[in-house]
């Protein structure tokens, strides 16, 4: 599992995939000339301004100027290290991640050593449940609650042993701490996290377990405990169940968010299998966005508790800015107290999910929540309502919802000009901007940008025969590294190229350059040509001056002599 992936492997995976069709299944794309665009998925906006370029395998936003090949799109789209990214990729493209052998030990393989550790501990709680005497009473739990051993498997349940160090005895003990399986006390001994609880696995949608919950059979406190942030586990970005959901089906047409583990268990074992609950946190935006990747509606059904109604509130308030159009949240209210596991069992399932079917929508909840205690017949109401939506409305991204809300808010204030949007820049008005740019982009910068667009053009350097130690201006050293690479690579394409720049310092301009819009398209030859004509030049010129300078001060030798010659006359 460990060890690098190999450059070669990654260059041959940026050529197999296309990035207009990674980049259409998760955010669909027209195409428009030569490109595919869409409304940028990193900021909001109301005209496209996101484009993507088979031939380039790159894709690039003249709004906010985020930009890169199939890689970079996986890492900033769904929250991915470069790694994970990789991984995502390869399964797109229907191949096998190789590693290399023999690496040392790095930050990564820490993570890997994290999460076999977690696996381990996973299988023992397991074992435990299953095997030991003193599991009885979670068994019993377990029983009651009406689990089949099937649906026990599916989510992998176990049960923590009453005691201090059942883990700690059998596994290293900064591994366990690193894992949050374990806790360190002043005095310096270690003893385990989960002690007496039956026993959640919480894994990502790869399936790997990320950490676990835990909960008493007693009525001793806190009646569920969750493991700790580690590097590997972050609550705010996970959801408890996804796993398990998308095992059964990767596109389903809702997910039903819940409090609980045991909502999403007790749901699952009535056939409900499309729940998820978040994990003892506020659903937060980034929770919705991973679900909008693989539903477009979303319902949320929490206890009807005061605690419940806050938490639903909440979430609706997390996901103003996730709700682009043809995403939908409904909201679905329970009786106070209640919650979704007894509901399913008192209830059944037809009932649980005809509730689902007339789940409010979001603008209803909405607008209903912020009228309450207001008089919408006196002016007072009205202007109140309109200050309190305003703020959420703004946080829409543009378009027709955005707009029916607008709507809705002045049909119920009665106030016919509401105009809370600014319009946002266009592509014509960029364009247009740029070529005023262009006339002051310097000669190194033009070369840097066309050989990044244009490896081929690779061959008039080589042409020029040019002396590199003579050219010392700003940015010769990234123009230096981009010949190299292009050199080295014969036949390199620019999504490939990108690549080469991932983490360096250079990585940025790399990308602005590499998305350069010359607006022609004939004499691109000329104007490199030219430009590389002007670097040299200049070289010289700096060279000359160099000698001249030094000249007043002290001897030339021979050798400087002579090159001071040659830079004067012309080439
Ligand atoms: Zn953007």
């Amino acid at each position: 599992m460990a060890g690098k992936i190999p450059q070669p492997f990654i260059d041959d995976l940026l050529v197999r995939v296309d990035i207009v069709e990674l980049v259409d299944s998760y955010v669909p794309l027209k195409k428009s000339g030569s490109s595919y665009v869409a409304r940028c998925p990193f900021h909001t906006e109301k005209t496209p301004s996101f484009a993507v370029t088979r031939n380039k395998q790159l894709y690039h936003c003249f709004g906010c100027g985020a930009g890169g090949n199939a890689i970079t799109f996986l890492m900033e789209y769904s929250h991915l290290g470069f790694v994970e990214a990789v991984e995502d990729l390869a399964d797109f493209a229907g191949v096998q991640v190789p590693r290399e052998s023999g690496s040392a030990p790095t930050k990564k393989n820490n993570a890997a050593e994290v999460f076999q550790l977690l696996e381990q501990a996973a299988s023992f709680y397991v074992e435990q449940l299953r095997d030991n005497a003193s599991a009885k009473e979670a068994v019993d739990y377990f029983k009651s609650r009406g689990l089949s051993g099937e649906v026990a498997r599916e989510f992998q349940l176990g049960y923590a042993l009453d005691s201090w160090d059942a883990l700690s005895k059998r596994f290293n003990a900064q591994q366990l701490i690193d894992a949050g399986l374990a806790i360190a006390n002043d005095s310096g001994s270690v003893y385990d996290r989960f002690r007496g609880r039956v026993i959640f696995p919480i894994r990502d949608r790869r399936g790997r377990v990320l950490g676990f919950g835990g909960r008493v059979l007693d009525d001793s406190l806190p009646k569920y405990l969750n493991s700790p942030e580690t590097s590997v586990f972050h609550k705010g970005r996970e959801v408890y169940g996804l796993y398990e959901l998308l095992s059964k089906n990767a596109k389903p047409a809702r997910i039903i968010v819940v409090e609980g583990y045991m909502d999403v268990i007790a749901l699952a074992q009535f056939g409900l299998g499309y729940s998820v609950a978040t994990l003892g946190t506020a659903t937060s935006k980034d929770h919705l966005e991973l679900l909008f990747r693989f539903s477009t509606e979303l319902v949320l059904c929490f206890d009807g508790d005061k605690a419940g109604r806050q938490a639903s509130w909440r979430a609706v308030e997390a996901a103003f800015p996730c709700l682009r159009d043809g995403r939908q949240i409904k909201i679905m209210q329970l009786p106070a107290g209640v919650d979704p596991d007894t509901l399913v069992r008192e209830q059944g399932l037809e009932d649980f999910e005809l509730r689902i079917s007339s789940a409010q929508t979001l603008s209803d909840y909405f607008f209903e929540r912020l009228s309450q205690g207001l008089n919408l017949n006196d002016m007072e109401g009205r202007a109140s309502l309109i200050n309190k939506a305003k703020t959420y409305l703004q946080k829409l991204p543009n378009g027709i919802f955005q707009d029916l809300m607008q709507d809705k808010l002045k049909t119920l204030s009665n106030v016919e000009k509401l105009d809370f949007f600014k319009k946002p820049t266009t592509l014509k008005a960029l364009s247009h901007k740029q070529k005023q740019a262009d006339k002051k982009l310097s000669p190194i910068r033009i070369v840097i940008s066309l050989l990044l667009q244009n490896p081929d053009f690779i061959e008039i350097i080589e042409q020029k025969k040019i002396k590199w130690a003579m050219i010392n201006l700003a940015g010769a050293d990234l123009l230096k590294q981009v010949v190299e690479i292009i050199t080295q690579h014969p036949n390199i394409n620019q999504s490939q190229l990108v690549e080469h720049f991932r983490g360096q310092e250079t990585e940025k301009y790399i990308n602005i350059m590499m998305n350069h819009d010359f607006l022609i398209s004939d004499g691109l030859r000329e104007e490199f040509s030219g430009a590389i004509d002007i670097l040299i030049q200049e070289g010289k010129n700096s060279r000359f001056n160099e000698l001249n300078t030094k000249q007043k001060v002290s001897d030339l030798s021979t050798n400087e002599r002579q090159e001071m010659l040659s830079l004067m006359s012309p080439k």
